[in-house]
């Protein structure tokens, strides 16, 4: 029997799946210090800055509000559902895997009358095709995810937001991967809610919604959304108005950690930051393709943070996957719905889009995989991303 006064041991592991990746050692230091009592003078800074760090990384315009809701990246999904449409009301959703899903049964939840634009798994919807559906019949709200890390897959997403602005609708987009992997662009694809989380290409741990409002869906909130906790109209207000804070919502821990991951990415600059998420998945698809395992999804639609790889005949999806973690502390995760048991999800988010986690991941990979018998030539996919790697892209 195990006994519950000792100290858990949290065992030491490359997280290279679909998220939480290794957060930046900075995040983590700057979570341990003593929390603020939000209506602390000594937080304003804190909320103003994380506003203004939050806008620029998700390149919003000088009118949109940035800011953050404690919880999973998907609380901030249901509060915007909840908060910007009524009972009856009409959404059109983008589905092209999992998390389209998501934003499906979110809005039905909070009473929505659900409208799906499908596209098959490994390709993204499209994006003429969703745009007509708009201006033929503005819903209320549009929306969809910009990266499914479910399929890896990433969305086009101009042409939906250029329809959204002719139409008034207002565009709601799941940027949990995207954002500090590749470009969001709210303020130029006309996107009124963007919704990001830490522990994909941040470098923060889970339990944070970081996001951004424009002025547009900050003037549309519903006074009274079907939810007290994650009705916007109060968080944004409480946000913006410290004489009325009060000692409530104190999850300013996250926010520092919220705050220095922000740092790190602006510092290191967003381009560069997507540059080096192009770079690690360029190298790791090189190692990949080189082993001769084959790659999920279409190719030119492939997001930079994460890979998909087929698991080939007669190989074992789960056994490879539990002895990469107990014999080399690697993580490396399964796919759901129709992908289930047929396809690995390697990331490269964050801190671990880069040569020495590839490397890393490939060497294991290919032990596993030459252990239980698959063929493969040693050596090849470690060269082939070391080649890659050296390459000017
Ligand atoms: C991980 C992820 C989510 C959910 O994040 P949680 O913090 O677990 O709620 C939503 N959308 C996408 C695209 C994700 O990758």
């Amino acid at each position: 029997v195990r006994d519950p006064l000792a100290p858990l041991e949290v065992p030491r592991r490359l997280l290279m799946g679909s998220g939480p990746s290794n957060p930046e050692w900075r995040v983590l230091q700057a979570m341990a210090a003593a929390p603020l009592a939000a209506d602390d003078p000594a937080a304003a800074e804190l909320f103003d800055s994380l506003t203004d760090l939050s806008r620029q990384a998700f390149q919003a315009g000088p009118h949109a509000h940035g800011f953050a809701v404690a919880g999973a990246s998907r609380a901030g999904l249901e509060a915007a559902i909840a908060s910007l449409i009524e009972p009856g009301d009409r959404v059109l959703v983008g589905v092209y895997g999992h998390f389209g899903e998501l934003l499906c049964t979110l809005a039905e939840r909070h009473g929505a009358q659900v409208e799906r634009v499908d596209a098959d798994w490994g390709q993204p919807v499209d994006p003429e095709a969703f745009a007509q559906r708009i201006r033929t019949r503005p819903p209320r709200l549009a929306a969809i995810v910009h990266a499914d890390t479910s399929t890896g897959i990433l969305q086009p997403l101009e042409a939906i937001g250029r329809a959204c602005r002719e139409t008034n609708v207002l565009l709601l987009v799941d940027a949990v991967l995207s954002l500090g992997g590749c470009e969001v662009n709210t303020s130029g694809w006309s996107i009124d809610v963007a919704v990001a989380g830490l522990q994909k290409c941040l470098g923060g741990p889970p339990g944070l919604a970081l996001m951004s409002l424009s002025s547009a869906a900050l003037g549309r909130l519903s006074p009274r959304p079907d939810t007290a906790y994650l009705d916007l109209s109060r968080v944004v207000h409480w946000w913006r108005s410290p004489a009325e804070r009060g000692p409530a919502e104190m999850y300013t821990s996250m926010l520092f950690g919220a705050r220095e991951a922000l740092r790190i990415v602006l510092d290191e600059g967003l381009e560069s930051r997507w540059a080096r998420h192009a770079a690690a998945s360029r190298a790791l698809r090189a190692g990949i393709d080189a082993m001769g395992l084959r790659r999920f999804g279409k190719e030119q639609s492939q997001v930079p943070m994460i890979t998909l790889v087929n698991v080939p005949d007669g190989i074992d999806e789960v056994g490879v996957r539990q002895q990469l973690l107990v014999e080399h502390g690697i993580e490396i995760m399964a796919a759901f719905g129709p992908l289930r048991g047929r396809v690995w999800r390697i990331g490269t988010m964050g801190t671990n889009a880069c040569l020495p986690s590839v490397m890393t991941v490939l060497s294991g990979l290919e032990t596993v995989l030459a252990s239980r018998g698959f063929g493969l030539a040693r050596g090849a996919g470690v060269d082939a991303a070391r080649a890659v790697s050296r390459q000017r892209p």
